[in-house]
């Protein structure tokens, strides 16, 4: 689920309720292993994850097609902003909600309404055309009436929780003008925390239904308090929950999600369906390995600091348009409320340019998750590196995943790394042979 993605990172703290989540998944470079058969010749270099010839021509066109989208909506959802400001309708906007009364509350809420109903209505081709494509490819099972109903439930959220923090955005430009980057930042993340805290609890079962894990799986849960009981923590039962995803997408995944009282691992209908208990055993250590190294805080905190980069440019790169074309856009000042699809611009410009930073970021604890899960799961399942490896082609095979994504959009977009290289390393990590020592486990 987007929540209108990057347009409104602005109102991260309900757009960040989705990426403060850590999960197995994700798309597609390829390392081919080169594996020595037992007599010790040396056998041709065998991918770790391949995909049969139709398969493999469904996954290169589907990823091609999900690459141009991804760009395209972030382009277009630029673009608009600028047509918005360039054809004075950010302008007719601020004049409709300002005629409309004179307290500010009516008019802020009025103003953002009107930009949330135009923004969506603007991306909601390319979000049906992605809706489209995922069913086309097997992705998807939803029909459209429950998926109009997420947008709906989505443009609500963003609404209120956005609206709010228009509404404080402004009132902190009016109490400092020249520091409001900084002041805002403070309660944005204060928002971040909570949203993340109450996102498993109020906003995820909007969505999705959830169950105790062991009201259908008891023999998986013990099974996984195994892979718990290794690392050293607890995870109650509890704290693991099932989500039915299968009502509306057919691909595996597990993720981990909340903050302190609310900290869960949720796993996927649909992997228990599909994947065997090892390999579930596997992607579950994965998220204990987001749980144990504590990923959630630490993508908060990171949030934090580019939260606070993107703030300042925001303030620096709206000064400089408004004083360049403010007179042409008809936008007085930063306390127009007009202003808000100035900065907005802004930030998505540079929040687009900082994406492999943070894809970076999130790529580099993925691998730790998945370094930690395979050390997991060392006698509990026979064969860890098989175990792992196998995992990552029925994760492959399931989300139709390109074994050779290219370089460039796996650097830029890929919030994993590619499942090439996942299943390659899974299948030649081994620490336990002489001289190597695992990295999160004493043996
Ligand atoms: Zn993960």
């Amino acid at each position: 689920m987007r929540f209108r993605g990057m347009m409104l990172v602005l109102l991260m703290a309900v757009a960040l309720v989705g990426p403060v989540r850590l999960a197995v998944a994700q798309a597609g470079s390829s390392a081919g292993t080169t594996q020595t058969a037992d007599d010790g010749s040396v056998q041709p270099e065998k991918p770790a994850y391949s995909l049969p010839p139709e398969k493999l021509q469904q996954a290169i066109a589907y990823s091609r097609a999900r690459t141009v989208l991804g760009f395209a909506e972030t382009g277009w959802g630029i673009a608009q902003l600028l047509l918005l400001l360039v054809l004075g309708i950010a302008a007719w906007m601020r004049d409709v909600a300002v005629r409309r009364s004179k307290n500010r509350w009516v008019q802020g809420f009025t103003f953002f309404l009107l930009f949330l109903l135009v923004t969506t209505l603007l991306d909601l081709p390319l979000s049906m055309y992605e809706h489209h494509l995922s069913v086309q490819y097997g992705q998807s099972v939803q029909h459209w009436g429950s998926w109009f109903g997420d947008q709906a439930k989505g443009f609500g959220l963003t609404y209120v929780f956005g609206g709010a923090l228009v509404m404080l955005l402004f009132w902190v430009m009016g109490k400092s003008p020249r520091r409001w980057w900084f002041w805002f930042w403070l309660p944005t993340m204060a928002a971040v925390v909570f949203g993340v805290f109450i996102s498993p609890l109020v906003i995820d079962p909007l969505f999705n239904k959830f169950e105790p894990l062991s009201q259908s799986n008891p023999a998986l849960v013990a099974r996984l308090e195994q892979v718990v009981a290794r690392g050293g923590i607890e995870i109650p039962a509890d704290r693991m929950f099932l989500m039915k995803a299968s009502e509306k997408v057919t691909g595996l995944n597990a993720y981990v999600t909340g903050f302190g009282a609310s900290k869960r691992v949720v796993v996927w209908d649909t992997s228990i369906a599909k994947a065997t208990p090892d390999e579930i055993s596997f992607i579950f250590g994965h998220e204990t390995g987001h749980y144990v190294l504590n990923h959630i805080y630490k993508g908060i905190a990171f949030t934090g600091v580019v939260l606070l980069v993107l703030f300042w440019l925001g303030f620096h790169g709206m000064q400089w348009l408004l004083a360049r074309y403010g007179a042409r856009w008809r936008i007085a000042g930063q306390r127009d409320w007009a202003a808000l699809v100035v900065v907005l611009l802004v930030v998505s410009a540079a929040a687009f340019l900082s994406e492999p930073i943070t894809n970076g970021y999130s790529r580099a604890q993925e691998h730790a998750a998945d370094v930690y899960g395979q050390e997991a799961i060392h006698g509990i399942v026979a064969d860890p590196q098989r175990t792992a490896q196998a995992a990552f082609q029925v994760l492959g095979e399931q989300s139709l995943t390109d074994p050779n994504p290219s370089k460039f959009v796996e650097f830029w977009t890929f919030g994993h790394p590619s499942v090439s290289r996942r299943a390659a390393f899974a299948a030649s990590y081994n620490p336990w042979v002489a001289g190597q020592s695992p990295r999160y486990f004493v043996k």
